[in-house]
């Protein structure tokens, strides 16, 4: 994605238990326009998965684990968002996180279960998907729709090995030419 980059932070992992949730938030973030996602707790098995996908159906997004998440949120050389069901709507802050996007680099921090506290004092922005409980991968794409206002949709991925041909009924993938593909981004 144009602009600079965004790296989604995933806060916490339940070995075994959250496995899946930890995949489907790399995988939302990638998806929807995020550079990197971060990951904590023993999630090698998400990262993996992850990493397959990407070199699979292209990139660029890059995944890591870091055993020190709060050094990363303090440490880190941009704005921080922080989705929370506590926080402010995400309509009435989405305009301000834009602008701090168009100036620099943004980390975008979801929980799996109770987040600290210095997390929400830290943060630029505790924003709400709405102020109800619900999920990490929906108040995380939702976010990074807001954020990027749709264009993520249409985003072009490199060094794919396959991608989908839409269709409107049945599945197909099919391979990527890697001299068409090199054409196409010239
Ligand atoms: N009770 C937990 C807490 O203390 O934050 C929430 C756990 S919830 C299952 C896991 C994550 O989903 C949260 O940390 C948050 O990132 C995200 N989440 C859940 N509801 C949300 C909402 N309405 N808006 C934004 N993010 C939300």
């Amino acid at each position: 994605m144009e602009g600079n980059e965004v790296t989604v932070l995933r806060l916490g992992h339940r070995a075994g238990r959250d496995n899946r949730m930890t995949t489907h938030v790399g995988l939302t973030a990638r998806a929807l326009g995020a550079d990197r996602v971060v990951l904590t707790g023993n999630a090698a098995g998400p990262r993996g998965t992850i990493e397959d996908i990407t070199d699979r159906f292209g990139g660029p997004f890059t995944v890591e684990l870091t055993d020190e998440p709060k050094r990363l949120v303090r440490g880190f050389p941009g704005k921080v968002v922080h989705l929370t069901m506590y926080g402010l709507p995400v309509q009435d802050v989405e305009g301000p996180i834009r602008d701090a996007h168009r100036e620099g680099s943004l980390l975008v921090v979801v929980g799996a279960e109770k987040v600290p506290f210095d997390v929400y004092e830290h943060a630029d922005w505790n924003v709400g998907v709405t102020n109800q409980p619900h999920s990490e991968v929906a108040g995380l794409a939702v976010f990074l729709d807001r954020l990027f206002e749709g264009r993520e949709l249409d985003r072009a991925w490199e060094d794919a090995d396959r991608q989908v041909v839409p269709m409107a009924t049945g599945k197909q993938v099919e391979p990527v030419d890697p001299d068409v593909a090199s054409d196409d981004a010239e």
